[in-house]
């Protein structure tokens, strides 16, 4: 089933605005155009038909999409493919001799970041060429400004500086870096403890990090080591910026928090262009604001947490409210006993977090919170995750997909999830 979308067609709506301005210069032309986008639309409602040319949703781990509702009267359309041939076409040559041009209706950034992919759409930009190429420009020196500071793959990232630092050596650090360090030590005690900045040691050992894949659960020796290596008692920050440790081996991990931050810079970048209308994601942490070309909040999909690729359900998303998803289907490994141990560190047993949640997904106002909650809620699961968040984050909202014991899915949320997001189910390839 797809979920509920915009009926109306997006082609006769594209030519309604620009084009039309640059139409009524040629009033007589405008009659058949607009038959011909009718038809357009018709053919869109077609090629929907068939699920292979039907519009997918966008892929991310929280994926992002407006796919299009298959339409009831799609056949109908298909014996007035001459009348195409005779009026649309000749219209565009007219258009392009005339120089009109129609305004895109949304527009794409894609690249690379954190080891994982970004994307970001603009509804209607309304950007030249060259404010578009330098946006690309901006949003890439953010990005890598923000992969300097933070990846620990990076020998000469700031974070790989501190990590290599000794006991009680301060580090001095970037405000941005330090900004999210303070993040994080704040919803460290806000999670208790769940989300803990200090489990690099561990997250290696466990094959997660820079030192490479693991296919079984190291030695308790070895964990009960790296284990004393971490806390984020251990970690201070002070007022001017400097990094410390105070015991020796703690490994500083942004991973839980550094695509939400970036999300949340990205964003704010877009704003500062005088951009209202955007859906920004990193690695699937989304955050949106306005609406889409459509006139409609953002629909972003949740993915169901296996390796189907097909969606879970969708949620309705503006008003720059971010949704972050962390789960144990993308990075894990099956251990000898056949347990999934996934990435994520349960810092109180020093290993990965061990029960039925699949997925969690929080939706927050600002990315860097809902991505770290993320993380903080797959560790405490559905119980403890309901008291914390009641307890110390009004209007924040989770949805829990708990692996159910005969197979298959089960779900548990936050009173207002479902309300709030306009959330429901929705299967299928996305
Ligand atoms: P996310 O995909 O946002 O849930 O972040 C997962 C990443 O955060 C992992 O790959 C680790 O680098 C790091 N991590 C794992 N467990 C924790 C934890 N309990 N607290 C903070 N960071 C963690
Ligand atoms: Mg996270």
């Amino acid at each position: 089933m797809h979920p509920d979308f915009p009926r109306h067609g997006n082609l006769f709506r594209r030519f309604s605005t620009p084009w039309i301005k640059c139409l009524s210069r040629f009033s007589g032309i405008f009659h058949t155009v607009e038959k011909s986008a009718r038809f357009f639309h018709a053919m869109e409602n077609f090629f929907a038909f068939f699920p292979r040319y039907g519009k997918k949703a966008c892929p991310a781990s929280a994926g992002f999409s407006t796919p299009w509702k298959t339409s009831p009267h799609a056949l109908s359309c298909v014996p007035a493919f001459p009348v195409f041939l005779l009026t649309v076409l000749p219209a565009f040559l007219l258009f392009h001799l005339t120089g009109c041009s129609p305004g895109p209706r949304d527009a794409a950034l894609h690249g690379r970041t954190m080891g994982t992919t970004y994307s970001i759409r603009i509804a209607r930009p309304p950007l030249t060429r060259q404010e578009w190429r330098a946006l690309q420009a901006d949003v890439d020196a953010v990005l890598d400004e923000l992969n300097r500071q933070m990846s620990a793959w990076r020998p000469d990232s700031e974070i790989s500086r501190f990590n290599r630092a000794g006991v009680n050596e301060p580090v001095a650090v970037s405000a941005d870096f330090a900004h999210v360090v303070r993040r994080a030590l704040d919803l460290a005690a806000a999670t208790d403890g769940a989300l803990d900045p200090t489990v690099g040691a561990l997250v290696n050992l466990w094959g997660f990090g820079p030192d490479g894949l693991r296919r079984d659960a190291p030695p308790p020796d070895a964990i009960a080591a790296a284990r004393k290596t971490t806390g984020w008692r251990h970690l201070t920050l002070s007022p001017d910026g400097r990094l410390s440790k105070a015991v020796p081996g703690l490994q500083l991990d942004l991973g839980a928090v550094a695509k939400g931050h970036g999300v949340d810079r990205v964003a704010a970048l877009l704003r500062d262009r005088g951009l209202e209308h955007f859906l920004v994601e990193i690695g699937g942490e989304t955050l949106a604001e306005g609406l889409n070309a459509d006139g409609e909040p953002w629909r972003v999909g949740i993915l169901r947490p296996d390796q189907s690729g097909h969606l879970h359900g969708v949620l309705s998303l503006t008003g720059g409210r971010a949704v972050a998803t962390s789960g144990d289907y993308r990075q894990f490994f099956r251990d000898s006993d056949g347990r999934i141990r996934s990435h994520i560190i349960d810092p109180r047993t020093a290993a990965p977090a061990g029960h039925a949640v699949a997925s969690v997904s929080v939706l927050a106002d600002d990315s860097l919170t809902a991505d770290a909650l993320a993380t903080a809620l797959l560790v405490l699961g559905p119980d403890d995750g309901l008291r914390i968040l009641r307890g110390g984050f009004p209007g924040t909202e989770a949805l829990w997909i708990l692996h159910s014991p005969g197979g298959g899915f089960e779900e548990a949320s936050t009173r207002s999830f479902v309300s709030t997001a306009r959330y429901h189910l929705g299967s299928g390839p996305r």
